[in-house]
Formats: C-alpha cells, structure tokens, sequence
C-alpha cells in the first residue's frame, strides 16, 4: 500500500496531496510523493481546482463537535443554539461539499470561525464564511498575514490577501476565550512554531483539542520558516500542547489522520526532537545541505512518516534550515 495511488488519496487531510490527483490528471500516470511536490511548486491554484472535487467526510466526536476532512487542513466544528463555530475554514472551493456537510450537523448557521493559522488551506475559505456572517477570530499574525501578500519561499508561490469579508475582526496576542452553545473554549497563541501565527484551541467540557499544524498526524510536517516557523518552535509547541492533555483528551491534527490523541502526538514530538539532533550533528560537521540529505538522517523514521508530500529529503532540507 506503501506509496500507492490510494495510499495518497486516502491521506487527503493535506492539500497538497490533491496536487497529486491534478498531476494525475495532467500528466495521465501517478507521482511519487517527491515529484508530487516538485510539481506543487507555483501550483497552488491547482490545488484550490482539486479540492473543488474532494469529498467531505464527517467524524463525530462528543459534545456536539465533530471534523470535517477533505478541503485542506482538519476543520472542527461545534453546533448548538449559538449557531455553529468552526475551527478553520479549509479552501474555499469546497463551500458545496463543505455546506452539505455542515448542514447535516443542524440547521443552525455558522457564526464564529477560528483561524489556526494563516495558511490558505486553513483560511481560504474565510471569505465565503465572513461573506456569511461568521465572525472570524484569530492571532493577529494570522490577521497580518492574510492582509498582505505572502509570499511562501519553499512553494514558489505570492499567496494575494483575501478579500475584506475573510480578514479577522477580533484577533489577539496570548490568549483568548470564548463560551457558545455550552462549551468553554481557550485559544492559545503558541509563539513561532509551523509559522509566527500557530493557536490551538481547546474544548474544555469536551476535553477535545485542535492543535493545527503544530501536529501532523503520522506524516512528515511542513515548516513555512517564510512567515517566521521554525523546526525548534515546532518541538516547543508540541511539548507545550503535551503538556496540556491527558490520555483521555481527543486531540485533532492539523493534517493527517483527523481522530488523534496524546500518544500520537507524543510520537510525532519524539520524531522531530530524534531528527533535529541527526541533521544538527551533521550541519556541524561541516556537511552542506545536499550532503545532509544523502546521510540519510530521517531513515529509521521514513518508513512511517515519510510517505506523503513532504518526503524524507524535503523534510530534513527544512529542518536543516533552522539548526
Ligand atoms: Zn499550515
């Protein structure tokens, strides 16, 4: 199954994987996850045509939450009499899927949307859900960057701001909360981490926990040092959000398998801190980029985690970025 067509497909909690399918489409043969992203480069727009077609699946959680999967990162969604809150927006071509979706939890309309992060396959589909009457709420990096043209140096790609319906209206520096249909909700600012604009936002009732893409779940992450992320920020805030859980908390990844929990985000933590140390010893030995990536440093962990877009090469060129 390893490295399958189906294999790509059934991760499809990562948009880029969809690059994979338009590559498919385009070039009539599958790609290796590494071609794939070669492919991804400057190729964001062919990502947002390709969510346009994926399905939406709902996990019921407890507590009235539930996430759906399939348009970029995890969303989360809390219903009730308050209307339905949601934690991330996924990209904003998969409004149908994502409507119907949201429509078979209840007839109660979005009011409250929380950004993680401002990456597109998050807040994308800000614009259609502010345009909606969502209320957005975020980290004001988030705010700073969906404003402004971003550019990402490791995609080749200028993201354009959104438009004045998608930008937050209530951001925040450390800490915010907030209490609708029940649940007591903490948003959390976690310092530069995946990006300078990482939150995780916490169920307290539910003991469930959204942590973005501090956690990818059993696939290698990206690390957008372009918007001030880096590989010792991101171990700060997984061990941060370890922390801040017990082994009965349901914790949801920002991509990856959707239903997670403690142990599995443990794992993931373990994975960066043994890779950091391979590529740190061989960048001071003196090795180049190119010949850090030949040593192999990720290789006991390839196998389990290197199996998607971000492959075992590209993973240790970022970390070796920030050592
Ligand atoms: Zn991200």
């Amino acid at each position: 199954m390893k490295n399958s067509p189906k294999d790509l497909i059934s991760r499809r909690g990562f948009c880029l994987c969809c690059v994979g399918g338009a590559a498919f489409a385009a070039t009539g043969g599958w790609l290796t996850p590494r071609q794939a992203f070669a492919e991804a480069r400057g190729l964001v727009s062919v990502i947002k045509d390709s969510a346009a077609v994926s399905p939406i699946i709902t996990h019921r959680l407890r507590n009235n939450i539930s996430i759906l999967e399939g348009s970029g990162g995890n969303v989360a969604v809390l219903t009730g009499s308050d209307g339905k809150l949601l934690i991330d927006a996924g990209i904003g071509v998969s409004r149908p899927r994502v409507e119907k979706a949201l429509a078979e939890l209840g007839g109660d309309p979005v009011t409250h949307l929380v950004n993680t992060h401002w990456h597109f396959d998050h807040a994308d589909g800000n614009e259609w859900l502010g345009a909606a009457g969502a209320k957005i709420i975020a980290q004001e990096n988030t705010r700073k960057h969906l404003s402004g043209i971003q550019r990402v140096e490791d995609w080749d790609y200028n993201f354009l701001p959104l438009s004045s319906a998608g930008i937050p209206t209530e951001v925040f520096d450390k800490d915010h909360s907030l209490k609708l249909n029940g649940a007591t909700i903490g948003l959390k600012y976690h310092g530069p981490a995946h990006t300078d604009s990482d939150i995780t936002v916490t169920f307290a009732e539910a003991n469930v926990v959204h942590v973005g893409d501090i956690f990818w779940n059993g696939i290698y992450p990206f690390i957008d040092y372009s918007t001030g992320g880096s590989i010792d920020g991101s171990i700060a805030a997984a061990e941060a959000s370890l922390a801040a859980i017990t082994s009965d908390t349901i914790v949801i990844p920002g991509h990856g398998k959707p239903v997670s929990n403690k142990a599995e985000l443990k794992e993931f933590r373990d994975m960066l801190v043994a890779v950091r140390d391979n590529v740190a010893k061989l960048k001071q030995q003196g090795r180049s980029k190119d010949e850090t990536v030949a040593a192999k440093p990720t290789a006991a962990f390839d196998a389990k985690w290197g199996q998607f877009v971000i492959d075992p090469g590209f993973f240790t060129r970022l970390v070796y970025e920030g050592v």
